[in-house]
């Protein structure tokens, strides 16, 4: 867990002003990896009492675009929140329960996927899920009306 302090250079770093929303925010979404807006607003709220749900998601946003959290939004799951480590590291996520794991780089250093065409881009990174199923699910039966 950061300390505050190290927040605070996050945000100034970011030329973000401090503000307690902002680092309510960020500890959140440090201490809860992969944590969807639900989740952070429940901890910006157990640290700082009543904040709207707007607050939080307009910080998000704030912090997102900035570059200090990282957004990821697994196809037919809501977008969950992590701390931006710009380590380009990917996602395992569960068809059942939905846990998201992270792994690292897929081959040694970013973009670490090379694109069979790259019709003239400058590819700096590769963004990838590898979807599945978790050990705990593996383990119990199968739902019965599974898609
Ligand atoms: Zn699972
Ligand atoms: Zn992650």
């Amino acid at each position: 867990m950061p300390t505050t302090a190290e927040l605070e250079l996050s945000l100034r770093a970011a030329e973000l002003r401090v503000t307690r929303p902002r680092l309510a925010v960020m500890g959140a979404v440090h201490d809860h990896p992969h944590a969807d807006t639900e989740s952070i607003i429940g901890a910006v709220r157990a640290e700082l009492g009543e904040v709207s749900h707007q607050a939080v998601y307009d910080v998000l946003r704030v912090l997102t675009a900035a570059g200090l959290v990282r957004r990821i939004q697994p196809s037919g799951s809501v977008a969950r929140y992590e701390t931006e480590l710009a380590d380009n590291h990917h996602h395992l996520v569960c068809r059942t329960c939905g846990v998201i794991v992270d792994v690292p780089c897929a081959v040694g250093d970013v973009p670490c996927l090379t694109a069979s065409a790259d019709h003239g881009f400058t590819i700096d990174e590769a963004e990838v899920v590898y979807w599945g199923t978790c050990p705990a699910c593996s383990t119990t039966t199968p739902p019965t009306s599974a898609p």
